[in-house]
């Protein structure tokens, strides 16, 4: 048994059973043994692989998003460059890197990473140890979004929502009740429903049917785009999901780049759920931020350039380096299973003042 296991085991006996949310919230980020407190999970040794850590060429898209948003924008100054969970901090090195080719855009950027993991902010700091002398502002840490000074902002968020607690309603006798995690008759953890229904949930849905609510998200969600209204600016999500809501239950557990039943092993094991992108933009809509997509990260990606930026590096590459790019251009934006292009996804929200965005065709497909 894993001490996070055993000491949700007690709280659950002292307190009763606890939501589903709560009971992500203790795998991810319990202080002492969260799982993204006591290690660096990502990459080939780890349990999981993200886009900045597949190809250089992400980042620097999404560099090259920021500079073009933050052009479109009317270029504020001074303005935060936020990311929000920056894993290694490949991405935000990577974006650096390109969006210097924006005159005037590192000059009035400061770096504010959101990160809640002791080791991870140091990979971040290895990273980011010397970053492009034009950037002014310098690199800041904060434990949450509130604490990113009050200026106009541009976020970035790449496989960080998914890391956020959902609530899991089920259909179950004609209503909606919360699914919680207790304790079964040997004293192991195992899902049950709160016996009482919930009334704030209203939709129709056949018998057993699973609607996520995404709580933590939508907060966030609406947190962003309230400064962004406020004081301008624009924020990019990208990461797995689906552009409408639906009735599945998308809990999902992560370990050694296999799935893993998320009740075994609390702390030892990547706890996420699918990003739910209709409720994220009815909740920046809401605040009144205009919202873009989302749409897949294929087209998003190549409608920012990748093709022509993996050309670019294919064409001073040895043959090896050169099949590697196109693997990685394929697994980033490709429609197989394995790849990342449907299956992820990108939205931006931005200042009603924004009316067109980088990466998102007025007349693509919504999907
Ligand atoms: N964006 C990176 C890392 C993704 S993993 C990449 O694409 O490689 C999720 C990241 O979010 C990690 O850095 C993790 O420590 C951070 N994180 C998870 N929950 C968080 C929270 N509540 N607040 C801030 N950061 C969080």
């Amino acid at each position: 048994m894993t001490p996070l296991g055993a000491e949700i085991r007690e709280l659950i006996a002292a307190q009763g059973p606890i939501p589903v949310s709560r009971y992500m919230a203790l795998c991810l980020g319990h202080p002492r043994y969260g799982y993204y407190m006591t290690r660096d999970p990502i990459g080939l040794s780890g349990d999981f692989v993200t886009a900045p850590e597949i190809s250089q060429m992400f980042g620097e898209l999404v560099g090259l998003w920021a500079a073009q948003t933050w052009i479109d924008l009317g270029s504020p100054s001074p303005f935060a460059l936020v990311e929000l969970g920056p894993g290694r901090g490949t991405l935000m090195a990577d974006a650096l890197r390109a969006a210097k080719v924006a005159p005037g855009f590192l000059e009035a950027a400061a770096v504010h990473l959101v990160e809640t993991s002791p080791v991870l902010r140091e990979r971040q700091r290895a990273a980011l140890a010397s970053p492009p002398p034009a950037l002014a502002g310098g690199v800041h840490w904060h434990a949450r979004l509130d604490d990113v000074p009050d200026r106009p902002l541009i976020a970035l968020a790449n496989e960080f929502f998914d890391a956020l607690p959902v609530r899991q309603m089920v259909r179950d006798r004609g209503a909606w009740r919360e699914r919680l995690v207790g304790l079964d008759a040997g004293g192991a953890l195992g899902f049950g429903l709160a016996p009482d229904a919930d009334p704030s949930v209203s939709w129709e849905a056949p018998e057993g049917a699973v609607l996520e609510i995404a709580a933590a998200g939508t907060a966030v969600m609406r947190a962003l785009a309230g400064r962004i209204v406020a004081a301008g600016g624009a924020a990019l999500a990208i990461d797995y999901g689906h552009a409408r809501t639906g009735f599945a239950d998308t809990l999902q557990a992560i370990r050694r780049h296999a799935f893993a039943d998320p009740l075994v092993d609390p702390g030892e094991a990547d706890v996420t759920a699918h990003v739910d992108f209709a409720q994220l933009a009815t909740a920046a809509g809401a605040a009144g931020a205009r919202v873009f997509g989302p749409v897949t990260q294929g087209a998003f990606l190549r409608a920012l350039g990748i093709e022509a930026r993996a050309r670019a590096l294919a064409a001073r590459a040895s043959a090896t380096q050169s099949e590697e790019i196109g693997a990685a251009l394929v697994r980033l934006t490709g429609e197989r299973d394995a790849d990342m292009g449907v299956l992820f996804k990108a939205l931006a929200v931005a200042h009603p003042r924004l009316t067109a965005c980088a990466g998102f065709i007025r007349d693509e497909e919504p999907c």
